[in-house]
């Protein structure tokens, strides 16, 4: 099922309501998850200056300060924090900004914002702890802007059965933009038999150019050093080891429904190509704009309108040389791992994005080299069987499992 919508749908600028009816004088309300993150700012920067109401927050507790902050500025109905021992904290700060929204703790908390009355869900929280909430909005019906890519790929099978056309929107730059490149494929709207490939970007990350052996002594410092984009620090490791290309990969493969030997990752270092779609007749079109991730939020919050002035286009008036490399596969063996796991399915992909959160953590503190990390999430998927992904303890029982294996191998 092509379960995201791409077709130029006739909407108009305001939001399309359940019976149909479009409101162009309703600003659309939205219920952010990971307020406090990378994704979740520049979320907030988008609708401040767009007509958007923010119905409830939800973020882990680390940031307090500024999740009140958010809170009061955006007068929301609710706010969650993951982490209970958190609410004092935030109580205090809330007050002290003089915001009064009800507060609510836990995962069960912040599952309870997901399923917050609004138009559109954005999911920003990282790791594989978004699942739940992702569930639990398409569940309610909510249009799901996800920016938590390790939901749909952990919970494969569980998303796609929930989600109906058009409930999900990517996020991701490279999927909004093949999203647009799509949009390209016909007069009348998507129409996938005339794909011949998608072709994903990928930066290369900080070590592109490096063989294998010039990635020994790497440290979490240079690891965290991207050259292009400006991104919270898991995503930035995943993209020193191209992990996060691999995970992309399968969430393309998901997304758009074609199959993994049509889709293609290419290095292009300036990262103005988010990515590109090759039709039958030997066209490809792609989508090109500074890297910054307002302009893919905004696309999925104004879906399917265009926001204006989100981000700085291409400056035409400087000279400008764009590149393209293959990807050296020996040096960073993560996207063809991906493509394993996401041919074998089921629970597979959860094991892989489970061993990898495991194995950056233990990047980070120093307990495992750069080289560690992808030889052995490779490890742990040899070592595991993959079992169904039809439910939600299915997933969970194999990111469990994964993430101990991990444990035990970097300790
Ligand atoms: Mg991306």
């Amino acid at each position: 099922m092509f379960c995201f919508l791409v077709g130029p749908s006739g909407g108009g600028s305001g939001l399309v309501h359940d019976n149909g009816r479009v409101d162009s004088e309703t600003p659309r309300s939205v219920v952010l998850l990971g307020s406090t993150g990378s994704i979740g700012t520049q979320a907030l920067d988008v609708i401040a200056r767009n007509r958007f109401r923010v119905a409830a927050l939800a973020a882990g507790g680390g940031r307090v300060d500024l999740l009140a902050r958010q809170a009061a500025q955006f007068e929301v109905a609710a706010v969650a924090v993951a982490d209970p021992l958190a609410v004092p904290a935030l109580k205090e700060a809330l007050a002290a900004h003089g915001a009064d929204p009800v507060v609510l703790a836990g995962p069960e908390g912040v599952a309870e914002v997901a399923v917050w009355p609004c138009d559109i869900v954005l999911n920003g929280i990282t790791g594989a702890l978004g699942l739940t909430s992702t569930l639990a909005a398409l569940e309610a019906g909510r249009v799901l802007a996800l920016a938590n890519k390790e939901s749909l790929i952990i919970g494969g099978p569980l998303v796609k059965r929930l989600a109906k056309p058009g409930q999900l929107l990517p996020v991701d730059s490279e999927h909004s933009a093949l999203a647009q490149c799509l949009w390209a494929s016909g007069p009348s709207g998507a129409d996938l038999r005339v794909v011949r490939r998608l072709v994903v970007t990928a930066s290369g990350g900080p070590f592109r150019g490096r063989d294998r052996a010039d990635l020994v002594d790497v440290t979490p410092e240079m690891a965290l050093n991207h050259p292009t984009w400006s991104m919270g620090p898991v995503i930035t490791i995943n993209s020193a080891t191209l992990v996060n290309k691999g995970l992309e990969v399968i969430e393309a493969h998901l997304l758009f429904d074609i199959p993994f030997d049509r889709i293609e990752v290419v290095v292009h270092p300036q990262s103005i190509i988010h990515s590109m779609v090759e039709f039958v007749d030997g066209s490809t079109v792609a989508q090109a704009s500074p890297p910054d991730m307002r302009l893919p939020i905004a696309l999925a919050l104004g879906h399917p309108s265009r926001l204006p002035e989100v981000s700085p286009a291409v400056d035409w008036t400087r000279a400008h040389t764009w590149t393209f490399e293959p990807l050296d596969d020996q040096a960073f063996p993560s996207v063809a791992l991906a493509r394993q796991v996401g041919e074998q399915g089921g629970t597979a992909p959860a094991v892989y994005n489970a061993a990898n959160e495991v194995c950056v953590d233990a990047f980070m503190k120093g307990f495992l080299p750069f080289l560690g990390i992808v030889d052995t999430v490779a490890r742990v998927v040899s070592e595991h069987i993959p079992g169904q992904a039809e439910s939600v303890a299915e997933v969970l029982g194999a990111d469990e499992w994964a993430r101990a294996r991990a444990r035990e191998l970097t300790r």
